[in-house]
């Protein structure tokens, strides 16, 4: 199958519109990371999802809609903060996670009695959900346990031969996935942190809590558990500057190509080496944060992570993501 980029405009939107509706997958940009998306009515394009990223198929997707579709009938339940964030925060990076009625395929919620709503603010993927008119199912647009892309090239380089159209809208700005909140309860649960912080869902609706697995119990959010955006090499974290130029060292000595990868304060205490930088700021730590270990993973044979000193805001989020990238 010959893959196609194209950027957006009414003939590739024609198209993609065309694939969807036939049960293809096309993958299109959003301000997060890229989406391969399948029409959410559809069952058997939903499975093929799951088949062409290698997805586990526990593992539930997020429905994408445009700013005007109306979500009542995929909805069952809808608690008053919750429309208090969407006026707040949509369309933007905040998936919300509603009781569903069930009226999407099976497969979309891989077996929870939820479902978990977008609505992006890229114009672009407005644009593109418009054409559609429906929700369209899409998880990050990479194999699955790869780092997320966060371009067309990068969507290309996981699934060239694999679909027919990539939807090229440039680099995502936002760089890391939605904040995923669940709001069937009477107060919001964040179940994946993102750029919509907890402060500041908690300034609109009251409250807001941070969800942990207890032993035992059934994941509200499956895709959590797994290790996952891992770049194709090996990959070590540290929190220490000294002991990552250490273990920087001690990898160039045995005749390894070593990079260090981080951003903010640390960047202007170190020496000469090469370095992947996030950047200086957390806005572009997430920004950068896949772009360069997908780039580490093309020069590297070792990336030594080290965790950038910034806490609070969009760095719980920037932090889970390079943790579970580079956790063995
Ligand atoms: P991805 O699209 O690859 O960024 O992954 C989507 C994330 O949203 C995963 O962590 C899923 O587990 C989570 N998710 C999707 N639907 C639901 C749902 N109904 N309930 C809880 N989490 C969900
Ligand atoms: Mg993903």
């Amino acid at each position: 199958m010959e893959t196609k980029v194209e950027k957006i405009d009414e003939n590739s939107l024609r198209t993609a519109a065309h694939l969807i509706r036939i049960g293809e997958l096309v993958a299109f940009p959003t301000e997060t990371v890229y989406g391969l998306g399948a029409n959410a009515f559809d069952e058997a394009a939903v499975k093929k999802i799951y088949e062409t990223k290698g997805r586990p198929s526990n593992n539930p997707l997020i429905a994408h809609v445009h700013a005007q579709y109306d979500i009542s009938s995929l909805i069952d339940r809808d608690p008053p903060y919750a429309a208090a964030l969407r006026r707040a925060f949509l369309p933007g990076p905040l998936t919300m996670v509603y009781p569903s009625t069930k009226k999407v395929a099976p497969s979309v919620s891989a077996g929870l009695n939820t479902l978990a709503i977008r609505v992006p603010s890229h114009a672009g993927t407005q644009a593109f959900l418009r054409a559609v008119n429906l929700p369209i199912v899409a998880p990050s647009a990479n194999l699955s346990k790869h780092v997320s892309p966060t371009s067309a090239e990068h969507v290309f380089a996981d699934f060239a031969g694999k679909i027919s159209l990539i939807l090229d809208g440039g680099a995502s700005e936002g760089g890391i996935e939605s904040t995923v909140l669940d709001v069937t309860g009477e107060v919001p649960l964040i179940l994946r942190e993102g750029l919509i912080t907890r402060e500041m869902i908690a300034s609109v609706a009251g409250k807001c809590e941070k969800y942990f697995l207890k032993d035992g119990e059934q994941a509200k959010s499956p895709g959590m558990m797994y290790k996952h955006y891992a770049p194709r090499c090996e990959t070590l974290l540290f929190d220490s500057l000294p002991e990552a130029l250490a273990a920087y060292h001690a990898k160039e000595e045995a005749g390894k190509r070593v990079w260090l990868l981080t951003g903010g304060k640390w960047l202007e205490q170190l020496p000469p080496i090469r370095l992947l930088s996030l950047g200086a700021y957390p806005k572009d730590m997430a920004a950068n944060l896949y772009k360069q270990l997908r780039a580490g993973e093309i020069m590297a044979d070792c990336i030594v992570a080290l965790v950038p000193a910034e806490r609070g805001g969009i760095m719980a989020g920037v932090l889970d993501r390079l943790t579970r990238a580079c956790r063995s």
